[in-house]
């Protein structure tokens, strides 16, 4: 019996050193991913509901790892978070969705200049008093005016970073939209939506599906809620021409998702002007 459990722990240990080895790998590969180039953001269009006119771009990053294809941010995100790393990869977002923005209205003045660009920002550079920096030096960079500037920030974060509210205050002094990130996911009660410094709220694609009839009434209730908050709402994940009516006959003011387009590659971004339904 003793030898049978032993060989069960050598099994075990060597597929663990297995897991840990490759999760070495990556962490390592990600800390050079940055000087090498690796990164792209792709932008997702944000439509308003009743005029499908597109208000503003979303970034989302992906990694081109090197023998390994296009990474989704899920896999590697939550590793860069476990260190500075994922401060410096928000400097560089931050210069690259603003530099974007900023050329393209450059370049199109009547298409690019009164859209907005949204960023994610990950709780540990929000806990950093350095952001606000940051930000400021991505405008003064770019020369994009803050209101064209969106800061999107889980409400996990809002409720567990300490400094988050000091930091989105002068955030906000700057000029810059807060957007509350996923929202319906965390455990923030609707009335404290009024304590929060955010001008907009985004419905989670979670309850956009309307699966339940559940759904409706939740969303119902955000929608309330952040409009008597003066928040405006977009909701994100819609995929059906069915949702975006439900949306549309609830209020949302705003809309994102696959129905419209796909996060796509700058380049692609600047195609035929409109929207392209892809589905
Ligand atoms: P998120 O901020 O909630 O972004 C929305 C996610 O939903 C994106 O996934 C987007 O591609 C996806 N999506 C858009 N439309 C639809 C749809 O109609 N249906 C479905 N099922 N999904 C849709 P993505 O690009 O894989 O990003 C995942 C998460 O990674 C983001 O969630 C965000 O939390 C994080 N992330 C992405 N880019 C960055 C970044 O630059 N910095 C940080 N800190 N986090 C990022
Ligand atoms: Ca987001
Ligand atoms: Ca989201
Ligand atoms: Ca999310």
């Amino acid at each position: 019996a003793k030898a049978a459990g032993g060989g069960r722990t050598h099994v075990f240990g060597k597929a663990l050193r297995l897991e840990l080895d490759q999760q070495a790998a990556l962490e390592a590969a990600l800390g050079t991913a940055l000087t090498q180039g690796e990164f792209a953001l792709h932008y997702q269009p944000v439509v308003a509901t009743e005029t499908d006119v597109i208000e503003g771009y979303e970034a989302l990053i992906r990694w081109h790892r090197p023998g390994f294809g296009p990474q989704p941010p899920d896999t590697f995100i939550p590793v860069a978070e476990k260190s500075d790393l994922i401060c410096e990869i928000g400097r560089w977002v931050l210069r690259e969705a603003t530099g974007q923005l900023s050329r393209w209205t450059a370049r199109e003045p009547e298409r690019y200049g009164e859209i907005t660009v949204a960023v994610n920002i990950s709780g540990r550079h929000l806990a950093e008093a350095g952001i606000v920096a940051d930000v400021e030096n991505a405008l003064a960079r770019s020369g994009l005016p803050a209101e064209r500037l969106v800061l999107e920030i889980t409400e996990s974060v809002l409720v567990d970073v300490p400094t988050a509210a000091t930091h989105l205050l002068a955030l906000k002094e700057l000029g810059v939209s807060i957007s509350i990130d996923d929202f319906g996911t965390g455990y923030t009660s609707i009335g404290q939506l009024q304590r929060m410094p955010a001008d907009t709220l985004k419905i989670d694609k979670q309850f956009v599906t309307f699966t339940t009839p559940a759904d409706r009434d939740l969303v119902t209730l955000m929608v309330r809620a952040a409009h008597s908050c003066g928040m405006q709402v977009v909701a994100e994940g819609v995929e059906t021409q069915d949702q975006l009516e439900e949306l549309r006959a609830l209020a949302a003011d705003s809309v994102q998702g696959y129905l419209f387009a796909r996060p796509l590659p700058a380049e692609a971004v600047e195609g035929p002007p409109g929207v392209s339904r892809e589905v």
